[in-house]
């Protein structure tokens, strides 16, 4: 086959509208709803953006969500609201790397994509299997860096947005899907780059949809895996992501297997198979559904612990950051 049908073919390989967990904020705000002291922080005063962030699409206009500079808002809620900034357009339209070509492409939404997954070297993947691909712990770190320095000078409502952006990635591969190409499992026999990648992308957009739903309707329970103080630990934000993204591509398995029951053969084509709200609605098989939850428990799970883990180390920065501000005059 010739390398540009390769190409145009593994462009494919990050669906366009995949967001790994959707609704991040819900997500974030779960899993720190019992870490306790991030309510002793006072609350926190909204500030006008007097950094850069390098790396980033650098026409990103950061805009506000609902609050106003002068505003005061209280920690948590920063943290919950800007988890899903990074899918609102700072990594898309970038051209940092030869990997682009094969998780999402350089224009349009799924242009994100390079920068939102990470195949660790060992996992099965085109077009290199024994080299890692994904800039996700690269921008894990960046964000962090970025949230450090503002907290060091005492912006806590930067550094805590930037550093909900850091989250953002750990959330993202807690998701096994983002964390493994594909699987024999979606293999396509008669077209297995085209068709294997498509079938894939297929289940993997499903999934999202209805777990998406499923945890904003906080149904079947979903949302208790994410609650808990305990968390995992990392070396540096990197670290966090590439150990994430490990563990999550170990669950991938159990949940490709459970979501081919559940959602059926119907995603199996070679062509895109859209999956509507009401489609989703009607897939409740009690015996599937009950391996989908088993399968999908452990990945929320797994994600909390990872963002309780990831936050942890910054919590000194962070109070830090609150008595430098509160000695700063206000404007
Ligand atoms: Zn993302």
């Amino acid at each position: 086959m010739r390398i540009v049908a390769w190409i145009t073919i593994l462009l494919l390989a990050a669906p366009a509208g995949a967001l790994a967990w959707d609704g991040h904020d819900r997500l974030t705000r779960l899993a720190l709803a019992d870490v306790a002291w991030l309510d002793s922080l006072p609350p926190v005063l909204v500030t006008t953006r007097t950094d850069r962030v390098s790396e980033i699409r650098q026409d990103y206009a950061f805009p506000y969500k609902g609050e106003r500079q002068g505003d005061q808002l209280a920690a948590r809620l920063i943290l919950e609201r800007y988890a899903m900034e990074p899918d609102d357009g700072p990594d898309q339209e970038l051209r940092v790397s030869w990997q682009q070509r094969f998780m999402g492409g350089y224009t349009g939404m799924s242009s994100r994509g390079y920068f939102h997954m990470y195949y660790p070297s060992w996992t099965v993947h085109f077009p290199l299997p024994a080299t890692a691909m994904g800039a996700a712990p690269d921008r894990a770190a960046l964000w962090c860096e970025a949230a450090k320095a503002a907290l060091a000078r005492g912006d806590t409502y930067w550094g805590l947005r930037y550093l909900a952006c850091a989250m953002h990635y750990v959330e993202d591969l807690g998701q096994p899907y983002h964390a493994t190409q594909t699987s024999t499992r979606f293999v396509v026999p008669t077209s297995p780059i085209a068709g294997t990648t498509k079938v894939t992308s297929n289940y993997h957009l499903a999934y999202e949809a209805w777990i998406a739903r499923r945890v904003a309707e906080d149904a079947l329970e979903l949302g208790q895996a994410l609650r808990g103080i305990d968390l995992e630990k990392f070396d540096d934000p990197a670290d966090a992501v590439r150990r994430v993204a490990r563990k999550a591509h170990e669950q991938s398995g159990q949940l490709f297997g459970a979501c081919i029951e559940f959602f059926g053969d119907r995603f199996r084509q070679p062509v895109d198979v859209p999956a509507t709200e009401t489609d989703l609605a009607r897939m409740e098989p009690a015996g599937p559904r009950d391996r989908m939850i088993a399968a999908t428990r452990p990945a929320l799970a797994l994600t909390a612990r990872a963002i309780r883990g990831f936050l942890e180390p910054l919590r000194p920065a962070i109070q830090f950051s609150v008595l430098e501000g509160a000695r700063r005059p206000r404007p």
